[in-house]
Parts: C-alpha cells; sequence; structure tokens
C-alpha cells in the first residue's frame, strides 16, 4: 500500500496519525511500503474567529502533534507555551476569557487569518502553515488538508430555563472549553455543512487510496462532521480502497473528551457496537469494512459481523507510538484478511 487517507479529529486522530507514522516508518505495518503517503483529511467544524482571529483547533492539534510543536500534557497547543496576551486581553475585560490562545499559538493564528483576509482558502493557508511543520519531518509524505474550504461551525443545543424556549444554542467551543460538556446535548446542529463543499484533493484522496482510516476520534463532532461534507460519504462508499476504522469508545466509555455527551443527542448507545453500526457496513450504504473494537468489548464483535462489519478485539489503548502503530497494523489485518 503506497497511500494511506486517514479522517482526523484533534487529540485522538493525531495520536493515531503519531502511531501510523511510527508503524511505516519502523516497518510495523504489513503490506505498507515505508515511503506510503498519509494525507489526513481534519475536521474544520470547531473552528472558529476570536479576537479577530481564525483558530482551527483540529488542523493546529494535527499540525503541531506531526511537526513535534504540539504540548504533549494538554495535547492541544504548543509547547513552552506563555499566556501573556490572554493575560493582557483579560485585563481590558474582553470576553470570552475562557478559552485558551497562548502566546506562541496566536502567531500561527495570525498568519492564518492574514492569508485568509488576503483571500487565500483555508487548504492553501494550511499548505502554507504546514511548511513549517510537516515538511521537515515529513516532506511530501504527509498532507494536511482541511474537509473543507467552506465555514462550517458546529453548534450545540442546551436546556436553558432562563430562555423563553427554554433552551440555547452555544457555539461547540462554549460548550466543549466553557460549559466542560458537564450539560446534555439536546442537538447538535453543524451550520453550513449541507451548503458546504470538499475542499480540493479531499474527494480524490479517497478515490485513489490504498486504504482508509477512521481513527478513534469523535464519532459525533469530528468523523461525524467529515462525513457531513456533501459527496464526501459518496466517495467512502464507492472508492475501491477498503475503509477500516477503530472505536472511540472503550468498554462503554470515551477515553478522554466527551463522545458520551454527544452519542445520546445523536441517539447512538455509547458502546463501541454502538458507534461500528452507526456508522454501518458499506455493503449495506454505511461507510465501513472493517471496525476494530477493544479486547473489553469482544462480546460486541459477533454482533459487528452480523451487520456486515468485519470486526475484531485488540487493545485501543494509544499508550506509545508502538502500541497504537500495533493498533494500526491489527486495522490493516482486518481487512486484509
Ligand atoms: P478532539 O477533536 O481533540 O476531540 O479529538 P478527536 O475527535 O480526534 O478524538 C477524541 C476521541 O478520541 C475521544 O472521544 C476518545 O473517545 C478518543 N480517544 C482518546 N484517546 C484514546 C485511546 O487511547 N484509545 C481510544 N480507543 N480512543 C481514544
Ligand atoms: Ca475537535
Amino acid at each position: 500500500m503506497k497511500k494511506l487517507t486517514v479522517l482526523s479529529g484533534g487529540m485522538g486522530g493525531a495520536r493515531f496519525l503519531q502511531g501510523l507514522l511510527h508503524g511505516i516508518t519502523t516497518g510495523a505495518l504489513p503490506g505498507v511500503d515505508a515511503d506510503a503517503e498519509v494525507t489526513v483529511v481534519a475536521n474544520t467544524a470547531d473552528d472558529w474567529w476570536i479576537h479577530g482571529l481564525k483558530v482551527c483547533p483540529d488542523l493546529d492539534t494535527v499540525m503541531y502533534t506531526l511537526g513535534d510543536g504540539i504540548d504533549p500534557e494538554r495535547g492541544w497547543g504548543r509547547r513552552d507555551e506563555t499566556w501573556s496576551a490572554k493575560e493582557e486581553l483579560a485585563a481590558y475585560g474582553v470576553e470570552p476569557t475562557w478559552f485558551g490562545l497562548g502566546d506562541r499559538d496566536i502567531a500561527t493564528h495570525l498568519v492564518r487569518t492574514q492569508l485568509i483576509d488576503a483571500g487565500y482558502p483555508l487548504s492553501k493557508v494550511t499548505q502554507a502553515l504546514c511548511k513549517r511543520w510537516l515538511t521537515p519531518a515529513w516532506g511530501d509524505r504527509v498532507r494536511l488538508l482541511p474537509m473543507t474550504d467552506d465555514r462550517v461551525e458546529t453548534h450545540v443545543a442546551i436546556a436553558d430555563p432562563e430562555s423563553p424556549s427554554g433552551r440555547r444554542v452555544v457555539h461547540f467551543q462554549e460548550y466543549w472549553v466553557r460549559l466542560r460538556a458537564e450539560v446534555a446535548a439536546e442537538t447538535v446542529v453543524v451550520v453550513g455543512i449541507d451548503d458546504s463543499s470538499p475542499a480540493p484533493g479531499v474527494l480524490d484522496a479517497l478515490t485513489d487510496a490504498d486504504l482508509v482510516l477512521l481513527p478513534p476520534s469523535n464519532p459525533v463532532v469530528s468523523v461525524g462532521t467529515i462525513l457531513g461534507v456533501p459527496g464526501l460519504r459518496d466517495a467512502l462508499r464507492t472508492t475501491a480502497a477498503p475503509v477500516v476504522g477503530l472505536s472511540p469508545i472503550v468498554g462503554g466509555s470515551h477515553v478522554r473528551g466527551m463522545a458520551e455527551q454527544l452519542l445520546a443527542s445523536i441517539g447512538v448507545e455509547v458502546s463501541a457496537g454502538g458507534v461500528g453500526r452507526h456508522y454501518g457496513a458499506r455493503s449495506a450504504g454505511g461507510v465501513l469494512d472493517g471496525w476494530l473494537v477493544d479486547e473489553r468489548d469482544a462480546d460486541q464483535v459477533a454482533d459487528l459481523e452480523q451487520s456486515g462489519i468485519r470486526s475484531a478485539a485488540v487493545p485501543l489503548m494509544m499508550t506509545d507510538h508502538d502500541a497504537t502503530a500495533a493498533m494500526a497494523a491489527a486495522a490493516i489485518g482486518l481487512v486484509g484478511r
């Protein structure tokens, strides 16, 4: 295999990509060439504008992680970060004060915003930013594409007794960062998704791939939004490449993050099997040929196979690069069977 395409959110996707690339370079992935190319199609529905800056959290998490600039503890933003600009903004009383914008990170957003303001599409801007982060380590072998160049934003409806309608709609960032996903999400609305189109290169990356991987990213607000871009799901259904995913739900709950809170809002059972069946078998109009679950969820394999999805139970905790590479190898083994 020479061409792998991965549909990624932020932290879960980025960690998986680190392990995948580690596996490729160490020859730990059966059937994958040592110089295989990896195209990442990243979620952009978490993006927002703040203090006049365009911020793309998932693109940046992937870019910083693969370029070794990420803060490893936080899992987002830059390492060795300082927060002077944030403190100064707070001293002016400028809202919102709850969103973390580090000084180093701000430089990325300034460059991005200037290029966007000059008329460049997000895909071109991302390519420019990746010259700093991806090219030195990976050359042309790793490409990072936003799912779309269009403005698409995830909004979340929550109960609000003080509002006349009894509910309030907040941007995904407010739900996640300010409210810490502690209130139930009633509905998730992805504003602009129906009118969006895939960014240049995205459909080809699916059609021309030798393998498409869905990492253990959030099924609602990461992979779910990517699959919502018109044309994308069809490209996945019809590509000659096998499509295989890895469950972000282990033992009935998410490992990190907030998949649990959001799956309920779209009526999907919080289980590895529930998410696999939600994506569905390609043979039945869904997007998956294979779905890996954690060994703790081995009892769900039979049901998944019954729905036409090849399935196996293996350790799915991304504890280090070797463990994650082993997950990627198992995913490949599943559909190569
Ligand atoms: P985000 O955009 O930063 O929220 O990141 P993603 O959507 O890419 O990934 C978040 C998801 O990764 C979480 O909902 C977790 O369920 C999942 N996750 C994180 N760490 C692990 C892990 O070690 N193993 C598995 N199977 N899933 C994980
Ligand atoms: Ca995200």
